[in-house]
């Protein structure tokens, strides 16, 4: 539980289980939940201010285990979800991309909605989407945020059919990415500057650079997936005319070098997570075996502090993930 703004620890505490759904939501008992960069960040008191106290945890995976009168088709089955609930009524809504409606009413496990980090957790109906059986629910888990915003730089990048595409930092997204662009037939390079992340994507078998001035531009497009502020100015270098600056991580860059964004008339797109298509995309992927998946390093939720401190001090190679203990 996050009590305070800034902090350095989640509480441990007793709450009541989600009390029996309304017709339209369900209860998931969680079997894996992801830790995300974005959870570091608002610990820190860098990014959302969800109302206190709150339940992080915004990449959880398990089995319908209570359903509304409206929702019982899902009971027994493993899901996963889509994060954002919006008014359901826009155009944004109604193309699948919740996430950008301007009435956004939760983020699920960011704001208005309590997360994974829980035993149970209680969401819409629709935000649910089925896990198939040749995943495991950390290896789903580790697709829910990551897997969507790769999928979706992805997508972006490919809008400009690119022959090279070059990925700043090889942690979940960057490597997914690189996956997913070699799928498409789309050459991958990464940069990344800790050597341990280096040598993993050197061992899926890609080129990585520790700087990205020593990566062999041009290329077509970025994707920024450090959220550093130090990295923007030399990912635009690295990019030719009309290239495409790709934002899957996001950082306040103070001094950002427009002049060379203009000069080679670079757009700068921005991600927000993934679309329902975006995450059913990279799953369906992942199930059959298309893409490969980073490594799962997993942690019980009693020790979810250990498993933070591991990320914020950068001794997680692939992918950190919490498994809530067996139901009493
Ligand atoms: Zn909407």
């Amino acid at each position: 539980m996050l009590r305070q703004i800034p902090t350095a620890s989640l509480a441990l505490a007793e709450v009541p289980r989600p009390a029996a759904p309304s017709p339209d939501d369900v209860v998931i008992r969680v079997e894996a939940c992801g830790i995300c960069g974005t959870d570091l960040h608002i610990m820190q008191g860098l990014s959302y201010r969800p109302e206190l106290p709150f339940v992080l945890g915004h990449e959880p995976v398990g089995t319908v285990v209570e359903a509304g009168s409206r929702a019982s088709e899902w009971l027994g089955k493993r899901v996963t979800i889509t994060l954002f609930t919006g008014d359901g009524t826009c155009p944004e809504c109604l193309a699948g991309n919740e996430r950008l409606c301007p009435n956004v009413v939760s983020d699920t496990g960011v704001f208005n909605a309590w997360g994974g980090y829980a035993d149970y957790l209680a969401v819409h109906a629709a935000q649910l989407l089925e896990v198939p059986d040749s995943l495991t629910s950390p290896q789903a888990a580790s697709l829910v945020d990551a897997g969507a915003t790769a999928a979706n730089s992805v997508r972006v990048a490919m809008e400009r059919e690119p022959r090279r595409v070059l990925i700043l930092g090889a942690g979940p997204i960057g490597l997914m990415s690189a996956e997913l662009l070699t799928a498409h037939g789309v050459e991958a390079q990464l940069t990344q500057r800790s050597a341990r992340r280096r040598a993993t994507a050197q061992r899926w078998g890609y080129q990585v650079f520790e700087q990205i001035a020593q990566a062999p531009g041009p290329f077509d497009a970025v994707i920024d997936a450090t959220g550093s502020p130090a990295v923007f100015n030399d990912g635009v270098k690295a990019l030719g005319p009309r290239g495409r600056y790709i934002l899957a991580g996001y950082a306040q860059v103070p001094n950002a070098d427009f002049a060379e964004v203009s000069h080679k008339e670079v757009s700068i797109w921005g991600i927000r997570s993934g679309s329902r298509d975006d995450l059913r995309g990279i799953v369906d992927l992942a199930a059959s075996g298309q893409i490969r998946l980073p490594e799962i390093d997993t942690w019980p939720l009693e020790q979810i502090n250990d498993a933070i401190e591991a990320l914020r001090s950068r001794r997680v190679d692939g992918k950190a993930v919490i498994v809530p203990g067996p139901a009493e």
